[in-house]
């Protein structure tokens, strides 16, 4: 057998293999390309899941019969003008897509410049190339996809199927340019120069309105710049659909931004749910390299670290006041001498003791109770505890407010000003014993013999270099050894598989420079155990208890939310409720 150069049109085919996957990888290619030539509307139309035609139109610059007969050779492209892979401006740079999408399809160019007296027309079957009455912009026609090539045809899904992968492509170059119109199969229209707030509404549904946080930061040495909204904690969705990442203005599905984006949530999502986003950060060209896949949604950034922490740091900053602030409403005002005053005992065992004896419990149940006094709050009044034990004088200030009783054994009622609360009491309890819990040091246990993990020195390498962070966890560890790994210091009552742990924690140091999957896993384990030493839903609880309750969590860091992320409490102001019945 000797050795010989591929034809032309084996090259392609090899190279559509890695550009052109399915039809969203042609969509994606044909809109990036129009955006490349600055248009700033495009309309898209997809038969068949695109496996019978794609069309992009769009409004951008057009090519010049010259340009047009090299737009379809390989590596020709007009995009990398100083021949600098680092410095990359466009969407694309490859020359590859054009080429690699001819040769697995009938496509046909229509395009027209402008400069010249008419457009021009290109068969890329045949190379046939004849004046076109194409007056603006370019149309290209992918008809047949993989149809000449019935190995790869074989792999697509069905069609709806495809669509929705079409469908997610579409979604995330709209929302990567909020300035360009986008139409999808005269279904899916987004108007061109749309704020970015309602192009994000239009594109991730109407339920996100009123709903998403905005964050705006910048890193301490001006390097990174993170914009964008974020869900609150109680909006979110069972996969990742709605997370939307952009760098440089470019759609990426990037690890490490998605692993930070699950880090900054930790403390108020559950690992199986997701918080919706659209986040753009932006960095100097030269810290990033987006020459990883043909596919380009993956990123490597030349400091994954940094990145990560900046993110992390700044969407947590974004949570913590937003949540502070709904914890904060009204007119909560503590006087410093009422805080001090009160006796904050918190044992996990408070609010699980039995009601005393001597209290009666105010059950919503009462409310149907005749009684004598036309007013049911002076009713609920007389039935409260001596001014001694609570802060009796600021209690109209509480921003969770006064009590009125427990319903269901599981919610607690509260008035605060012209406020129904409805409080949850076992997330409320949850919440506040988790924080406290994070409060505390973790409670060390030196080993006697040390625990010994065999690694490979490069993957110990790896574990060594984030050994401070591990510290913070509770683990102390050194080498051991060239090819070992020994651990001795660890949480107390902490048992892991610390040989499976160890790995899979070098293996992302390794690829990500990070891990977070020892804090993780603390998070994990508290939030577990706040769950299981926390108020039940169906406890009866008597009204110091439910007080106590609601004046924890008022102090506590976001207190609005349980640590799986779900609402602690609700507040239904009395306009809402008059409107009910139409008190208006
Ligand atoms: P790349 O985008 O990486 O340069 P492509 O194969 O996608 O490679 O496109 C090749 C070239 O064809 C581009 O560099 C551009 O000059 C031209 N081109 C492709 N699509 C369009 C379009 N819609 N409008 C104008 N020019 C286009
Ligand atoms: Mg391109």
């Amino acid at each position: 057998m000797s050795v010989r150069v591929l034809p032309d049109f084996l090259i392609n085919q090899i190279a559509a293999g890695e550009v052109v996957e399915r039809p969203a990888s042609v969509v994606k290619e044909l809109i990036e390309n129009a955006l490349d030539a600055g248009a700033d509307q495009i309309m898209i139309d997809v038969v068949d899941g695109g496996r019978t035609s794609i069309s992009v139109v769009d409004n951008g610059s057009g090519m010049s019969r010259h340009d047009l007969e090299k737009s379809i050779m390989r590596h020709a492209t007009s995009k990398l003008p100083d021949d600098d892979l680092l410095n990359i401006n466009y969407m694309g740079f490859r020359g590859e897509a054009l080429p690699s999408i001819a040769s697995v399809s009938d496509m046909i160019i229509d395009t027209c410049n402008g400069i010249e007296e008419n457009g021009w027309c290109l068969d890329c079957s045949t190379g046939d190339i004849k004046p076109s009455s194409w007056e603006n912009g370019t149309r290209i026609r992918v008809n047949n996809l993989f149809s000449k090539t019935p190995a790869r045809l074989k792999f697509l899904r069905g069609d709806k199927s495809e669509m929705i992968s079409v469908l997610d492509v579409f979604k995330r170059l709209a929302m990567a340019r909020p300035d360009v119109g986008f139409v999808l199969n005269n279904k899916w229209r987004f108007p061109k120069n749309q704020e970015i707030t309602e192009r994000i509404i239009s594109v991730m549904g109407d339920d996100v309105r009123g709903h998403m946080l905005t964050v705006d930061a910048i890193s301490s040495n001006a390097s990174l710049k993170l914009t964008g909204v974020i869900s609150e904690p109680t909006l979110r969705r069972a996969s990742s659909v709605d997370q939307y990442l952009f760098v440089n203005g470019r759609p990426v599905k990037d690890k490490v931004l998605f692993g930070a984006l699950r880090a900054a949530y930790m403390d108020v999502m559950h690992a199986r749910e997701f918080p919706l986003c659209a986040l753009y950060l932006d960095l100097d060209h030269r810290s990033v390299d987006v020459n990883v896949s043909p596919a380009k949604t993956e990123v490597h950034f030349l400091e994954p670290v940094h990145v990560r922490n900046f993110m992390i740091k700044s969407l947590r900053d974004v949570l913590a006041k937003t949540l502070d602030e709904k914890t904060n409403m009204n007119s909560y005002c503590y006087t410093g001498q009422s805080i001090t005053n009160k006796k904050i005992n918190f044992n996990l065992g408070d609010y699980s003791r039995v009601s005393s004896p001597n209290r009666n419990a105010p059950d919503i149940a009462f409310m149907f109770k005749p009684v004598k006094d036309d007013s049911l709050e002076n009713f609920f009044e007389s039935e409260k505890p001596d001014a001694t034990d609570s802060q009796i004088q600021n209690e109209g200030t509480f921003p969770l407010g006064r009590v009125i009783g427990q319903v269901g054994n599981k919610y607690i009622l509260s008035q605060s000003g012209e406020n129904l609360i409805i409080v949850d009491q076992h997330a409320a309890h949850e919440r506040i014993t988790y924080e406290r819990l994070r409060r505390y040091d973790i409670k060390r246990q030196p080993l006697l013999t040390p625990i010994v993990i065999n690694i490979k020195s490069e993957d110990g390498e790896a574990i060594l270099s984030i050994s401070e962070e591990m510290k913070k966890s509770g683990l102390y560890i050194d080498a051991f050894g060239n090819d070992a790994i020994a651990i001795f210091e660890k949480p107390a009552d902490w048992d892991l598989n610390w040989d499976d742990l160890f790995h899979s924690i070098a293996d992302e140091v390794r690829e990500y420079g990070h891990s977070a999957q020892l804090s993780e896993r603390l998070h994990l384990k508290l939030a577990n155990y706040a769950c299981h030493h926390s108020v039940r839903a169906g406890q009866k609880l008597d009204y110091n208890q439910m007080d106590a309750l609601l004046r924890d969590i008022e102090k506590t860091n976001r207190g609005s939310e349980c640590n799986h992320g779900r609402p602690v409490y609700k507040i239904i102001p009395f306009a809402e409720i008059d409107g009910w019945f139409e008190r208006i």
